[in-house]
């Protein structure tokens, strides 16, 4: 018998779902061959989840968002598409090279101007960040470790309605894997429980790609 695997399989039902919704634009399949052609860590969203934050970002017509981990603005791509028109990202990044792809990708699709990249240490960065209750939208896709520190700054931020995301909350099974207690794992689950406990937020996981986790900034 062979040992259960923890990574998603090919699903017929995801097929269909990908099949009707989920486009990916040109510049995207670009840009994840740019990420790969200079060995960066291909390990952006994947379309089918870009298509939720897209969705998310429109629903809520986010004009103020944060994301943290830009890699290479795949999923800040993503998300401009749903924000308002006048709406602005903040994106932290720590690694220069890949703010720096980031920005190419983010001028190429025009939308330079909309974006702040801020090269650093995503604490260092977001803990300077305000006004309180002001934000509309704030993704996080940073170190694992980071995400219960993150989420506490999302709950200054956010304004009433507004939402936080949280990319990798299923964390490719490993959340369940008794065994597994490697840093990144226990910053997820700690994340997850926080989230779930949290008097701030009501909240779930979506199960798209790696698990989303999403709450609502209650007043
Ligand atoms: N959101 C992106 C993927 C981000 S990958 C997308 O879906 O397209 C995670 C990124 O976070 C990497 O580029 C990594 O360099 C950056 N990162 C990791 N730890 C960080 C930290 N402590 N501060 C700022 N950036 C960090
Ligand atoms: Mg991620």
């Amino acid at each position: 018998m062979s040992e259960p695997s923890l990574e998603p399989r090919a699903d017929p039902l995801q097929e269909y779902v990908d099949g009707l919704f989920v486009r990916e634009p040109d510049l995207l399949a670009e840009l994840r061959a740019a990420l790969e052609e200079r060995g960066f860590p291909s390990i952006q969203v994947p379309a089918r989840t870009g298509r939720v934050l897209e969705l998310l970002a429109l629903a809520t017509e986010a004009r103020r968002v944060l994301e943290i981990g830009t890699l290479g603005g795949y999923s800040t791509l993503w998300l401009l598409r749903g924000m308002h028109p006048e709406g602005r990202i903040v994106t932290v990044e720590k690694v220069p090279a890949h703010a720096e792809l980031a920005r190419k990708f983010l001028d190429r699709a025009g939308e330079g101007e909309r974006v702040d990249v801020r090269v650093g240490e995503a604490r260092d960065v977001v803990a300077e960040l305000g006004p309180d209750r002001a934000w509309d939208l704030v993704f996080i896709d940073a170190d694992k470790e980071g995400y219960v520190e993150y989420l506490s700054h999302a709950g200054r931020l956010l304004r009433p309605g507004g939402l936080v995301l949280a990319d990798n909350a299923l964390w490719k099974g490993r959340v369940v894997d008794e065994e597994d207690t490697e840093s990144s794992t226990r910053g997820v689950r700690a994340f997850n429980r926080a989230l779930a406990g949290s008097d701030a937020f009501r909240a779930t996981i979506l199960p798209v790609g790696d698990g989303i986790a999403m709450g609502v900034r209650e007043p």
